[in-house]
């Protein structure tokens, strides 16, 4: 028998911004839309009219597309189907199986601290489920505001839950919930249960926090006549104190990261191993593969935590492991010059050497500055020390300035030479040269090969840069 496909759904609340965890809710959804051949439905539940607007939600989409999350049929939002969940409410009032609750906040409010009092935890009586007809008709001609409450059956609810397993809430745990508010607009439950239902979906594929939600949503896909899909809860994401990840953990949105110049690869493939691994010890995985490897077994369902440092470090891996080309692309919006203007070969060339080493794309922007524009460098006066030990150096550096001022060609080969000759000529290490030269070139201590570095940037650039931390050092550090 050919497997039933998996309509699966991204259903974000627009916030103003996509948080990481959501993020890899959308990731997985995605994922698992390719392992079973199915769909994913990007679905935007804005019905909390006051909070969203459109601008937010298209924050999030192009959040999503820059991530590289590709959905099928969507946008759709919840904010244009209102009518919908409204004439759906009402239905399931004509069946019985919701009911108008007419309860003022004041009493429901007094029933609260009468349960609070008692140290239960508030459920609604279900008072306004026994009214007569009469008394109903008699509250709407007095023009008198509702609710629409859904009828909770109290018993024990289980669930198979696609990652958790067998899933249990014991009787007592719900009440009469609230389908329709007063102002006619449907609560959260109404809408994601009506839509999924309009749009097919057959898996249910979101974060820890739903879990609750569960029974609701399954009780009312069967009030609706319906066999509910199935759900998988993702684990919850912890930060490295263990507490849930929120702002107060750091940077939380895809956007912040996007902007701290980490590659969309990155961290799409270290979203991807919060809660889900291969089964062996490989931590990178192109696309392609995840395509093919993952799989709902083997998303966990302990929780994960979000380590800010491995993600880091991962975006530095991938700066090294990604082509030239698409290094190019990335780093372009950093760029604090027109590539346009460049000669691209050439800066090809720049980014290739330094690549492997930048930690993000904000650091390899600054990295290749001076390859193209003339940088005023901002010397460290306790940095140039630890690469000019005595004031003789400088005047080694002086000498090196003339010598690669005379030299024909600056190749690799001829910058090295030149300073090796230099050093053996003064009867210092290489080091006494090499260190300063570096620094001076790239107002760094750590780089690529430094005679790449002195070839590509070129003659002129070093003699001026070289000048400029000659006079830096007479001045400011054996003055
Ligand atoms: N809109 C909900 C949220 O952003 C998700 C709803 C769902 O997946 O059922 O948390």
């Amino acid at each position: 028998m050919k497997k039933r496909e998996w309509i699966l759904r991204f259903a974000p609340s627009p916030t103003g911004y996509l948080h990481v965890g959501g993020a890899r809710t959308a990731i997985f959804n995605e994922l698992l839309k390719y392992k079973y051949n199915g769909k994913l439905i990007l679905r935007i539940e804005d019905t909390d009219l006051a909070r969203s607007d459109k601008k937010l939600s298209e924050n999030i989409m192009q959040a999503l597309e820059w991530l590289g999350v590709e959905w099928d049929q969507g946008p759709f939002f919840q904010s244009e189907r209102i009518n919908l969940y409204k004439t759906k409410a009402y239905q399931l009032v004509e069946k019985g199986l919701a009911y108008r609750c007419f309860c003022t906040k004041e009493e429901l409010e007094k029933e609260r601290e009468k349960a609070h009092k008692e140290s239960k935890s508030f459920r609604y009586s279900g008072r306004c489920s026994s009214l007569s007809q009469e008394e109903i008709d008699d509250l709407l001609n007095s023009g008198k505001s509702y609710v629409i409450r859904f009828k909770m059956p109290n018993k024990e609810f289980v669930f198979n839950d696609l990652i958790r397993g067998e899933v249990v809430f014991p009787k007592d745990s719900f009440d009469d919930f609230v389908l329709m508010r007063s102002d006619y607009t449907p609560t959260y439950h109404l809408s994601v249960v009506v839509d999924d239902i309009e749009m097919g979906v057959t898996h249910v594929i979101r974060g820890e926090d739903h879990i609750s939600n569960t029974p609701k949503h399954i009780e009312l896909f069967r009030a609706f006549g319906m066999e509910p899909p199935r759900f998988g809860h993702l684990p919850l994401i912890l930060d490295v104190d263990r507490k849930r990840l929120s702002k107060r953990s750091g940077a939380v949105s895809v956007e912040e990261f996007r902007d701290r110049g980490v590659l969309p690869e990155a961290l799409y493939n270290y979203l991807v191993l919060l809660g889900w691994s291969s089964g062996d010890d490989r931590e990178f995985f192109s696309k392609e593969e995840l395509k093919k490897e993952f799989s709902v077994e083997r998303i966990h369902s302990s929780p994960a935590i979000f380590d800010v440092k491995k993600l880091e470090w991962m975006n530095a891996k991938y700066l090294s492991i990604i082509s030239v080309d698409r290094a190019v692309e990335a780093v372009k919006p950093f760029l604090k010059f027109n590539l346009e203007e460049v000669d691209i070969t050439y800066f090809k060339k720049v980014i290739e050497l330094h690549k492997t080493r930048a930690r993000n794309l904000i650091d390899l922007a600054d990295v290749v500055k001076p390859y193209i524009l003339t940088v005023d460098f901002n010397y460290d006066l306790s940095e140039a020390k630890k690469v000019l030990k005595k004031h003789d150096y400088v005047n080694y550096l002086q000498i090196l300035l003339d010598r690669y001022s005379k030299i024909e060609s600056f190749s690799v080969q001829a910058v090295e030479a030149e300073l090796r000759a230099l050093a053996s000529e003064l009867g210092v290490k290489a080091g006494v040269l090499i260190h300063p030269l570096r620094y001076a070139i790239s107002a760094r201590r750590v780089g690529p090969p430094l005679f790449d570095m002195v070839h590509l940037l070129g003659k002129k650039k070093t003699l001026y840069y070289l000048a400029k931390f000659i006079s830096f050092a007479r001045e400011k550090v054996f003055c």
